[in-house]
């Protein structure tokens, strides 16, 4: 469709029934949508709820896009408490003047990706926000319902000899957003990791992984879960640096504007902790199986000498902190 969203599309109107028919329906329409009722009728079970908003800028970026990440995001919270995702809401909230070829490239993308988390969208909403009035371009919140299918899994359980794994490296979605909006030219190929998790968390509930808990490396990075971990169990937690990977090209980024890698986003990427080295260690053959998880690696372990905190050992045998990110380091980076 050409053209560009007007505020005709928000009043609910013709206008807005259009809209609806030949973007959103048309790329993501299905039974329960397609009642067009007030509300949709699902049988839930025993579900992980988990909520988000996107409103990441520029809205496609090298790696994904809005679109993409409003499902993958939402999708992979679920995930990480063991659970399926099955049932997607959405809200757009769409700022008048965004063209439709923009907001279809971005329905096909939130489409395909919810087909790859083979979930379907059951209640959705849009609004337009006169020009700006809104901050510009897109805002996405979507909802996910997970089916559990391995229950227990929490931060708090977490003790002393767990294993800490990392599905991948470190900071590739906050490097390859920074770039977009910058158009710095960075040597290498600075891309998103954006992606969905739950086929490597199948993976593992599969083998049987003794796992703690899971969570995904998002806003704060690897230094934000593990600081939200080692107070969620008042444990020590240790990482060794020479283990943690991070990409060349956003090591650079980061050394050239001055960022912690361990404190940038990922949005496919996961930390999990496993109970004992030998099933940590298998943990890590199964994760490594996965195209998402070839980079995988055990980082660390829930044991030192600071309670609540996370020491991180250089390669050098000195060890610092590494602490909960603080301010703002890049705002709408998800
Ligand atoms: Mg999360």
């Amino acid at each position: 469709m050409s053209g560009v969203i007007t505020l005709a599309h928000g009043a609910g109107g013709q206008e807005t029934k259009e809209l609806i028919d030949r973007v959103f329906l048309r790329a993501l329409g299905n039974d329960y949508l397609s009642e067009a009722e007030d509300a949709a009728v699902i049988a839930l079970g025993k579900f992980a709820v988990s909520t988000d908003g996107f409103i990441v800028a520029p809205p496609i970026f090298k790696g994904g896009d809005i679109g993409k990440l409003a499902v993958a995001g939402s999708c992979n919270d679920v995930a990480m408490r063991g659970a399926k995702p099955k049932f997607l809401t959405a809200s757009f909230i769409i700022e008048e003047g965004v063209s439709f070829e923009l907001l279809e490239t971005i329905v096909a993308s939130f489409a395909a990706e919810l087909a790859k988390n083979e979930a379907k969208l059951v209640a959705a909403d849009t609004k337009v926000t006169p020009r700006n009035q809104a901050g510009g371009g897109l805002y996405i919140s979507t909802t996910a319902f997970g089916e559990v299918k391995l229950e227990g899994l929490a931060a708090r359980n977490l003790k002393e000899g767990d294993y800490i794994i990392a599905s991948g490296t470190c900071g590739d979605h906050g490097a390859a957003i920074f770039a977009a909006r910058e158009e710095i030219a960075f040597e290498g190929d600075l891309k998103s990791d954006c992606a969905s998790l739950w086929g490597l968390v199948s993976r593992l509930i599969d083998a049987k992984a003794p796992i703690v808990c899971m969570r995904d490396a998002t806003r704060g990075g690897l230094a934000a879960v593990t600081n939200e971990w080692a107070s969620a169990a008042d444990v020590a937690i240790t990482l060794q640096e020479a283990a943690i990977g991070v990409k060349n090209e956003v090591k650079g980024a980061c050394e050239l504007l001055g960022f912690e890698p361990y404190a940038l986003a990922n949005e496919g990427m996961m930390i999990a902790a496993v109970r004992g080295e030998a099933a940590a260690l298998e943990a890590l053959n199964v994760m490594r199986s996965d195209a998402l998880g070839k980079n995988a690696a055990v980082i660390g372990f829930v044991g030192g000498d600071r309670r609540g905190r996370v020491i991180l050992q250089t390669p050098h045998k000195t060890s610092r902190f590494l602490d909960a990110p603080s301010g703002e380091l890049l705002p709408r980076i998800c």
